[in-house]
């Protein structure tokens, strides 16, 4: 996730994610969000409804690492966990289940095969732009695809 995106998370939810700035070895979360921007509104609604449940002690929950799991889904690791806050969780890694992890367009799926979004939850478009950008750089988007069969019309 960019930088800028990380930081509206960290001020918006300081305490949430108190460990940010904990060593490596004891949370994950110095690593900021490891994944990338179509997840924030995702992670920011999470974060919001888990915040609503925290008392501002020590105690509370706190997020130690973001990350994606093995199904491509969005992977969230916390201290202090109680059984609401695993619901909420478990409902923000359904909804990237089905959501671009680059855009945020759904429905998005699962990506195998060898290309650079393998492993990850990607739409039609940001797959096709991540094959192109790899086959020819200099791509303009205006420009019209070399290989027409392959196009298919996504209505957004
Ligand atoms: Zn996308």
């Amino acid at each position: 996730m960019d930088s800028h995106k990380t930081n509206n998370l960290y001020e918006r939810f300081a305490h949430l994610y108190r460990e940010r700035n904990a060593p490596l070895e004891s949370s994950s979360m110095a690593w900021g969000f490891q994944c990338e921007n179509g997840w924030y509104k995702i992670i920011y609604e999470m974060s919001k409804k888990i915040e609503k449940l925290s008392s501002g002690s020590a105690h509370d929950c706190a997020i130690t690492e973001v990350s994606r799991n093995e199904d491509g889904t969005l992977h969230v690791a916390t201290r202090n966990l109680t059984p609401p806050i695993q619901d909420i969780i478990t409902t923000a890694r359904e909804q990237s289940r089905l959501t671009c992890e680059y855009c945020a367009y759904t429905p998005a799926f699962l990506r195998q095969g060898k290309g650079s979004l393998r492993g990850h939850i990607a739409c039609g478009r940001c797959l096709r732009q991540a094959e192109g950008s790899r086959k020819q750089k200099a791509t303009k988007r205006s420009r019209k695809p070399r290989r027409a069969p392959d196009v298919m019309v996504v209505k957004r």
